[in-house]
């Protein structure tokens, strides 16, 4: 793509309004534009980036066996008074009136109307266990959105739900999500780490937070260094090995404030261990039983003839506030350059050509080899425009594509000027470059 034609409105100074360095950038390089409080568009290079994240979160749902729904945003107030939370859920909840008079809602999660579905077609124990999960758009209140994406008041979430026939199936579930996460948060080459959380509004009583470590994470944390070694792989989806994974974490002391116990913090963890940060939440799963299908008789015939109601669980990934926490993770605001994970880059690689005014070669030159990238389905971002040298490597450095080529007046050779974004370049053929993005992106 060609920086000239395409919609990305860069601004040339920080914005004054954003407190921390992931709204900064967003901003700054046009990635969101504020529509009203905590509510955003999406602009171009934005959307990429969160499209690729959706992506990702959707093959870890796949890989468990998850399968895809898309349930509506908006939703009938009915469900909600039969699980008893259209009241308990109080202010967060946007109610709406339809021009029959009835009472809708925009869905902040999804737990009544996934129950609805389910009950509606599955009567027995033999089509368990179900794992259905969507990817889209809820509405919560917020008290005080701030931070940009990160806090806002309509934001994209993949959330799953899970029906079991019993306490130990359950739980096999809920084992395949935390796998699951450990997955797709280390393909967005972020530390997650799983803590045990309270579980609020959801209800029940196992839950774990997915939480990154960040100076401007709004919770507080608490937690055992040696959780960050701990090895994620596991051999098959198993009981047995799922199990295992959960107790290599759970066995260092790590947890937000809600659940922080500083007697027991200080017998479990000692001196040297013991980290007191904060983090974001990027994820969260609970384990809640027949919370919801009890009161909403959602309930299976059971191998010798009895009825019982389903056990379910429910899990969330905050996919639009990711692209906020990814660029926590990884801009230097200092340098003013960020470096994406090339599996969310909005593109693999700029193309910085110094033109002059007279002659055009060093775009000509650009365009042939943004021709052969475009064959190896390498993405790039052609600055086309007559800006100096310097200002043009400020503005890629900001976007954060992974790779950069530099195209000087006499680029006859073969021989191309490439760098890592951030690095000191060095003169390689086009197809070793192609070769290292290749690579790098296979990783993936
Ligand atoms: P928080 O504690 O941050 O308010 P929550 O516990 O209310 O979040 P969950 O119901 O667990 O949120 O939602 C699942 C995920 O959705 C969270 O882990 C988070 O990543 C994301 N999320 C929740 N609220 C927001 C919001 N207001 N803006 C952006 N993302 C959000
Ligand atoms: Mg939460």
């Amino acid at each position: 793509m060609h920086i000239s034609k395409s919609f990305i409105p860069i601004l040339k100074n920080n914005p004054s309004e954003a407190k921390i360095k992931s709204h900064q950038l967003m901003l700054r390089v046009g990635m969101i534009k504020q529509s009203s409080a905590g509510i955003y568009s999406w602009l171009p290079l934005g959307l990429r980036v969160m499209k690729k994240i959706e992506q990702i979160v959707r093959e870890e749902q796949n890989k468990i066996g998850a399968q895809e729904i898309l349930m509506p945003t908006i939703q009938s107030s009915e469900i909600w008074k039969e699980s008893g939370r259209y009241e308990d859920y109080g202010e967060e909840m946007l109610r709406i009136k339809d021009r029959q008079n009835r009472e809708m809602l925009y869905g902040p999660t999804n737990e009544e109307l996934v129950t609805d579905i389910f009950r509606s077609s599955v009567k027995s124990y033999k089509s368990l266990p179900q794992l259905l999960y969507h990817i889209q758009w809820k509405f919560r209140d917020e008290i005080r959105p701030r931070f940009g994406i990160m806090r806002c008041r309509e934001f994209f979430m993949k959330d799953a739900y899970s029906f079991d026939i019993n306490d130990e199936e359950a739980l096999f579930s809920y084992n395949k999500f935390f796998l699951s996460y450990l997955k797709t948060f280390q393909r967005l080459d972020l530390k997650a780490i799983p803590m045990a959380a309270d579980t609020g509004p959801i209800g029940g009583n196992l839950s774990h937070e997915f939480i990154i470590l960040a100076e401007t994470g709004e919770s507080k944390i608490y937690t055992d260094k040696r959780i960050f070694e701990v090895d994620n792989k596991v051999s098959k989806l198993e009981k047995k090995t799922l199990e295992d994974l959960r107790n290599r974490f759970e066995k260092f002391y790590s947890v937000t404030d809600e659940k922080f116990d500083k007697a027991e913090f200080e017998t479990k963890v000692v001196e040297e261990n013991r980290l007191i940060t904060k983090g974001i939440e990027v994820g969260h799963i609970f384990y809640f039983g027949d919370k919801y299908s009890k009161p909403m008789d959602a309930s299976v015939d059971l191998p010798g003839g009895r009825k019982d109601f389903v056990k379910m669980g429910s899990y969330g990934i905050g996919v639009s506030r990711l692209v906020g926490a990814i660029i926590e993770a990884n801009y230097d605001e200092r340098k003013e350059i960020m470096k994406w994970p090339i599996s969310v880059a909005p593109f693999d690689i700029s193309i910085i050509p110094m033109i002059n005014k007279n002659e055009k070669l060093a775009l000509k030159k650009a365009n042939e080899i943004d021709l052969e990238l475009a064959k190896n389905n390498i993405e790039t971002l052609i600055d086309d425009t007559d800006e100096n040298f310097s200002s043009k490597i400020k503005k890629m450095n900001l976007i954060g594509a992974p790779y950069q080529i530099i195209i000087g007046k006499q680029s006859e050779d073969d021989l191309i000027e490439f760098k890592k974004i951030g690095e000191v370049s060095k003169k390689l053929k086009l197809s070793e470059i192609i070769n290292i993005i290749k690579k790098e992106k296979e990783k993936n």
